[in-house]
């Protein structure tokens, strides 16, 4: 039987598998902005006139983020983008155009920071000497952390009062459940719409604005607004990361159990006020004998990796 919208009886563009929700495409882009607003409004994400930097990749979901952030604040708030390029050569390269495309035609102000340039080597430098049989952990686990580290340093010169990424259900319910997989309290507390245990200059709060927004219907999202996003290959290194499993094994219970991602975001909730409690009076910060980031030890992981990377 062909669905028809809940809102106005057309016939439905897309149909969720929770709820009663089909939507014409129309009302489909009305209910997730709804969401989106509802998000920052509830968890208190933008504060006053503060400045908002948004790391955008190039991909759907950072794309689909500083869109709605320039849409929603560009009045009141200042609005810029940070773009990272790992050097990812047919991929990174491709998405980044596509970023600076979408600020140039939304008047969105942008800075890119490269690894090169920072650090002295590229992710393909990278990949040649991590991965399976080096031993030093997985060419994603650096990339990671090497572009936490970016983000936040350049950020805080941008002088953002908060740094929005475009995290969204899908990535958090994977990410609790491999905190919780890893016994990782620490990591796990730090989860949720708005990031972070304690409050230190040397830290840009990090928001999600699309904490509640299923992939399915970021695509969805992007797709119906027309917002140009690079979508045609993934990461050549991607086969390595961890949250592929963790992906696979959520994107199946989903399938089964709709609603499940959902659960797993309330529980987060409901955990992790009680966990960050516990985990902040343990938690010193320190700045990095090496860069002056902060960080819980006395040299910052980034700093560690360049090391590993510069001695191979
Ligand atoms: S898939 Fe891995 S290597 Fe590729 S961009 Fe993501 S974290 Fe970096
Ligand atoms: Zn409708
Ligand atoms: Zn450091």
């Amino acid at each position: 039987m062909q669905q028809k919208c809940v809102q106005c009886s057309k016939k439905a563009a897309i149909s969720l598998p929770y709820g009663p929700h089909s939507f014409c495409k129309e009302h489909f882009l009305h209910f997730f902005e709804k969401k989106v607003r509802k998000t920052i409004r509830e968890n208190r994400l933008v504060q006053g006139r503060e400045k908002l930097v948004v790391a955008c990749s190039g991909g759907k979901d950072s794309c689909t983020t500083l869109y709605l952030i320039n849409k929603i604040f560009s009045r009141s708030n200042p609005v810029e983008a940070l773009l990272i390029d790992e050097g990812i050569p047919k991929y990174r390269d491709k998405a980044l155009d596509i970023a600076k495309e979408n600020c140039k035609a939304w008047g969105v102000p942008f800075k890119c920071v490269s690894f090169k340039e920072e650090f002295g080597f590229t992710m393909v430098d990278v990949m040649r000497k991590t991965g399976p049989k080096k031993n030093i952990g997985s060419t994603c686990a650096f990339c990671g952390v090497l572009r936490r580290k970016l983000m936040n340093k350049y950020a805080r010169k941008m002088k953002a009062g908060k740094l929005a990424t475009g995290h969204n259900m899908d990535d958090e319910a994977q990410s609790v459940l491999m905190n919780v997989c890893e016994a990782d309290l620490q990591r796990f507390a730090r989860l949720g719409p708005a990031s972070g245990i304690v409050k230190s200059g040397g830290f840009v709060p990090r928001i999600k604005p699309l904490w509640l927004c299923p992939e399915i219907e970021v695509i969805a999202f992007a797709k119906y607004s027309g917002i140009k996003h690079y979508d045609k290959q993934c990461c050549p290194f991607k086969w390595q990361a961890k949250r592929n499993d963790f992906r696979g094994i959520l994107n199946h219970l989903e399938a089964s159990y709709p609603g499940t991602m959902f659960s797993i975001l309330r529980f987060l909730q409901q955990t992790k006020p009680l966990v960050a409690k516990e985990k902040a009076r343990d938690f010193k910060l320190n700045n990095c004998l090496s860069c002056g980031e902060p960080t819980s030890g006395k040299v910052c992981t980034a700093c560690k990796q360049v090391e590993l990377i510069k001695k191979k």
